[in-house]
């Protein structure tokens, strides 16, 4: 098998290619390094099975694979409303020069969708089939506008042109590399306690997410894309269902480090959604997927991470 994963040194894309050559796939990664780091690939880079590609997913591409993991695209506020035009381009010409790829050489692909498709949302847990609340014009939608219209042009493809694609719903997800300015929220704070500044505390600190380790996530997008049902075209939710206010995790962090932490209020971004949480019944059903990694480890085993990487 030989596998394309684009956004293949960020976050996600790293663990995803360390996990897909454990498996005996041959790797491609495409990346732009706009969020990415070839430090997360660094260990992969003299393997004859894989190859990197610097490569800006907005401009066509001509290669083979057999599958398409489309991860290509800033994850964190902070970076992906810096430039929201280019965001929007990421999603929409990234995802159709993929899915030309894709039709191309007959590949499957996933899309690395996202929770924002439904928005600040008000219906809770969230259900793939629930359309979401989304604000068309406000600071967080190159973002999520840009994924709806990915998943939008997905679903023509595989209608119009019977593309095989895979539509993973990802909600927040953490873990090891991390960039340390990410920006989201469970690196922000490890960095910050780690560092012995206050944790910064966007608005009252009730907003809830819930928080995925980063290994279930790639078990869940592997199970995803090797899944063959007659519905497999449609999206599933992939993500922890235990729900968790920014003040929760701070106390959880301060447990992990045996301190109390200090906080420090900041504005609370527009748009911030207050409620967030997946069903992941279909995930359940058909992929046979739920997460293992309990959050306090998964904390523990990133604040390990970042103990190290802040040194670099
Ligand atoms: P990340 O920022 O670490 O990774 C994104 C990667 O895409 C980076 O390596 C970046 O350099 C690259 N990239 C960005 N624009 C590009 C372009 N135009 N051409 C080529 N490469 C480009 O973020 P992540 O958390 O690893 O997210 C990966 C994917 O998963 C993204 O599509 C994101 O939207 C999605 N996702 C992530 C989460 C999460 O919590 N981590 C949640 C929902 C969805
Ligand atoms: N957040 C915070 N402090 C930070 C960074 C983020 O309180 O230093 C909050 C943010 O306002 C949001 C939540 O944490 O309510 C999750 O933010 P993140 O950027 O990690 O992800 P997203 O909002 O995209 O789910």
């Amino acid at each position: 098998m030989r596998t394309l994963v684009t956004g293949g040194a960020g976050f996600l894309g790293s663990h995803l290619c360390d996990r897909l050559l454990a498996d005996g796939h041959e790797v491609i990664a495409l990346d732009n390094l706009f969020t990415g780091s070839k430090r997360n690939i660094t260990h992969l880079l003299n393997r004859p099975e894989f190859e990197f590609i610097r490569h800006d997913v907005v401009n066509p591409i001509m290669l083979e694979g057999d599958w398409i993991f489309n991860l290509a695209c800033p994850a964190s506020p902070i970076h992906y409303q810096s430039n929201p035009v280019k965001t929007v381009k990421t999603s929409v010409m990234g995802t159709l020069n993929m899915l030309g790829l894709a039709k191309r050489v007959k590949a499957r692909i996933l899309q690395a969708s996202t929770s924002e498709v439904y928005g600040d949302p008000q219906e809770h847990p969230q259900q793939e089939n629930y359309w979401g609340h989304v604000n068309p014009i406000g600071p967080r939608s190159c973002y999520d506008e840009g994924k709806r219209v990915a998943e939008t042009l997905m679903s023509d493809y595989h209608l119009q042109n019977k593309v095989d694609i895979r539509i993973a719903r990802i909600f927040n997800t953490f873990g090891p590399r991390m960039a340390i300015g990410d920006g989201r929220v469970i690196s922000n704070f490890i960095v910050q306690a780690l560092r012995g500044e206050k944790l910064t505390i966007y608005g009252d600190g009730s907003q809830t997410r819930c928080f995925c380790f980063v290994d279930d996530l790639i078990e869940g997008i592997l199970s995803l894309i090797a899944y063959e049902g007659d519905d497999a075209s449609e999206p599933v939710n992939i993500g922890s269902t235990e729900e968790r206010s920014m003040l929760e995790i701070v106390e959880s962090l301060g447990e992990i480090l045996g301190r109390r932490l200090e906080i420090e209020s900041r504005p609370l971004p527009q748009n911030d959604p207050v409620r967030r949480r997946p069903d992941t019944t279909r995930a359940c059903q058909r992929i046979a997927w739920q997460p293992r990694v309990s959050f306090a480890d998964g904390l523990r085993r990133t604040v390990d991470y970042f103990r190290t990487a802040i040194k670099m």
